[in-house]
């Protein structure tokens, strides 16, 4: 099967406000993934105190359990209400201050300092203003880009990484003709030619 039917396919930002707004969020899984469980050794590498990049984060459970391991984590998200559902979920205290390189952007960070979410577009961001990472949990995120975006997409992730950082992804694998999805379907090849 091929993507053809998603290729013109836009999920606008309003959109993602709004299925926050009415809690139509079944992408967020209150467990965690299983598969960060399974590949940690491969994100980790045997390192430690790493800084680790959530793209389009939404309010993952994930960024608790990094940190929790002692590494610092970085989110993106559009929704303010995500974030500020993270932070209190968690029941974590939090600041919260503009970010001077992007107009209308605010950065929430934990009282601790080890959990900093950015809460603008992530095509606002760049290693300037966020630096780079040794490690990425892209779950959610290329897949939830529109297919549009993407080569976008991958160019800024290649451009926030350090040489030798891991990048876990998850992608799913259905009949793209019978959902037009998010999440999409990115098959393996266009991943290959995204990210080289
Ligand atoms: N990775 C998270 C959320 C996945 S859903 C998880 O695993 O649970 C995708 C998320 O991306 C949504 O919360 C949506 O609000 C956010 N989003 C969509 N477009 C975005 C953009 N351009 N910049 C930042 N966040 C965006």
């Amino acid at each position: 099967s091929d993507a053809g039917s998603q290729k013109e396919r836009v999920v606008t930002e309003e959109e993602w406000l709004q299925k926050w707004e009415m809690g139509n969020i079944g992408f967020h899984k209150e467990q965690g993934h299983p598969l960060l469980k399974k590949y940690l050794d491969v994100l980790l590498n045997g390192r430690s105190g790493l800084r680790i990049f959530f793209p389009l984060c939404g309010k993952a459970v994930e960024m608790k359990w990094l940190a929790d391991m002692g590494h610092n984590v970085v989110g993106v998200e559009v929704s303010e209400q995500a974030v500020k559902e993270f932070f209190s979920e968690h029941s974590l205290p939090y600041c919260e201050e503009p970010v001077p390189e992007i107009s209308g952007a605010k950065m929430f960070q934990s009282t601790s300092g080890n959990i900093s979410l950015y809460c603008c577009s992530i095509y606002d961001l760049s290693s300037l203003i966020v630096g780079k990472f040794d490690g990425v949990w892209d779950r959610g995120a290329l897949v939830a880009v529109n297919p549009c975006d993407r080569q976008r997409y991958a160019n800024l992730m290649i451009n926030l990484v350090e040489k030798n950082s891991s990048y876990l992804l998850v992608t799913v694998s259905y009949d793209p003709n019978k959902h037009k999805g998010p999440p999409f379907y990115v098959p393996e090849s266009e991943i290959k030619s995204l990210f080289g």
